[in-house]
């Protein structure tokens, strides 16, 4: 299979070639060049199958450039890192009401399901090339430490993240700085989580330093990201009882739009999922688009759900490009008048899968309590935001995208019940190694020159 560029300005490129190049050089993102179909009777012959091979079933009709048995060994060692027997257990709290439990990988947050995946892919390309890699990034929080536990002591690579001094939450950073693996770097940054996403930009912006050290982006827009999102929610529909599974909603906590977008690719594949709920914190670009046409950026309020924090949906371009008719030059249209006027107004797209909510942080803890109260069960604050206003008309299965464990404080103040997981305790116990940077680029590309592999 060959994958295209939504701005339709660069070659199409094999799995391994578009997963490696990371955003395409036209600056569109890249999507399969025609989408599988599964049929009712694959959906049949899926419903047994583990999570692993499920995953295999699901990405061999795109990885068509990797070996069979390579891939299925690639898929299985991404996911006997995760702690639950079920990987992403389906739990039941009423007639009404599921959750699909994301956090049970590595780093608790479901960015592990994709950046497990992608280490190993990573690792084979080093293993295949007979060249390393280095993976630099920058981070606020959740997708830093999931990528670094995807690269842990993987030979061949290196990678760097960027973050923020003080301004990650005290286990995120233990999540990054704790690791004890040579391999990684995490660079503390004197200065917001801006300044260092600014000095990235200016290190890929310098093509020789680039190509000499064979930096790779840490980003939410790779394709092999989306694609491994996508089997969490077949997985989930083949445990739907069935007369559930077709007419369910599924809630999806979101920033990028990276994780609801997973799901509507597959429906757009032939699986009958009925709705998304986009559920959104108090930055809430998305549903002012879902609920108005009008997508706009305004600026970012800092929340009890920070993985969210984020205005500008960058996966938002893959939705873009079929809304509009799979018409690369209307893309550009749209992304440029974005680009110069930080709006634009659809007129008439495809809505009707769509419902949207939005949450604000006033709201939370009381959501938070009102679910333990009611089902004794605990949701983190960006799990939270999908417990809002549930439908009344159809079930509804909330994506459970952290475990609690990793915002103590906020479900202390809701509950009074302190959540906690052995493996963020054993991280107390640990050295914390960060390396104490300016947030000046000069002084980034000097650390990559003295430990890039
Ligand atoms: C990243 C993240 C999200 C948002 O996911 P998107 O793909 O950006 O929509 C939600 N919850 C948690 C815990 C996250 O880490």
């Amino acid at each position: 299979m060959r994958f295209i560029s939504t701005r339709g300005q660069a070659p199409a490129l094999g799995f391994s070639d578009a997963v490696a190049t990371g955003l395409a050089p036209d600056g569109g993102l890249y999507l399969p060049e025609a989408l599988p179909r599964f049929t009712a009777a694959d959906l049949a012959r899926f419903s047994t199958l583990s999570y692993p091979e499920l995953c295999y079933e699901f990405l061999s009709r795109f990885a068509t450039d990797i070996p069979a048995d390579t891939l299925r060994a690639l898929i299985a060692c991404s996911y006997t890192t995760f702690s639950h027997a079920d990987i992403a257990p389906v739990v039941k709290l009423d007639e009404r009401t599921y959750v699909l439990e994301l956090f049970h990988g590595p780093t608790l947050a479901f960015k592990d399901f994709a950046l497990q995946l992608l280490g190993n892919l990573y690792e084979h390309q080093c293993r295949v090339r007979g060249q390393s890699i280095n993976v630099l990034g920058a981070t606020s929080g959740d997708t830093g430490s999931a990528a670094i536990h995807g690269l842990l002591g993987k030979p061949g690579t290196a990678i760097f993240i960027l973050y923020p001094d003080g301004r990650t939450s005290p286990l995120q950073e233990r999540q990054m700085a704790c690791t004890g693996a040579a391999n990684v770097h995490a660079l503390a940054i004197s200065g917001t989580f801006d300044d260092a996403q600014a000095a990235l930009k200016e290190l890929f912006a310098d093509q020789e330093f680039r190509t000499r050290h064979r930096l790779s982006a840490v980003n939410s827009i790779n394709l092999a990201r989306i694609l491994a999102q996508c089997v969490y929610y077949l997985w989930a529909y083949l445990r739907l009882p069935a007369g559930v599974r077709d007419e369910i909603e599924f809630v999806v906590p979101t920033g990028n739009f990276g994780n609801v977008l997973a799901g509507w690719l597959l429906q757009k594949m032939g699986v009958p999922l009925h709705s998304f709920r986009v559920a959104t914190n108090q930055n809430d670009i998305l549903h002012r688009l879902f609920t108005t046409g009008d997508y706009r950026v305004s600026t970012v309020t800092p929340s009890l759900a920070p993985s969210m924090d984020i205005q500008v949906s960058s996966n938002f371009e893959r939705f873009l490009y079929y809304s509009v008719g799979r018409d690369p030059a209307k893309v550009r249209e749209v992304m440029q008048a974005f680009k110069t006027t930080g709006a634009y107004t659809f007129e008439n797209f495809d809505r009707d899968t769509f419902t949207a909510s939005r949450t604000n942080d006033a709201e939370i803890p009381g959501i938070i309590r009102d679910v333990y109260q009611r089902y004794n069960y605990i949701a983190d604050p960006h799990t939270a935001c999908g417990f809002k206003s549930l439908s009344a008309d159809r079930p509804s299965i909330v994506l459970a995208t952290a475990s609690p464990a990793k915002f103590p404080d906020t479900i202390v103040s809701a509950i009074g019940v302190e959540p906690t997981h052995p493996s963020l305790e054993a991280l107390k116990a640990r050295p914390l190694v960060k390396h104490k940077l300016p947030a000046d680029a000069a002084a980034i590309r000097d650390y990559l020159d003295r430990h890039a592999v």
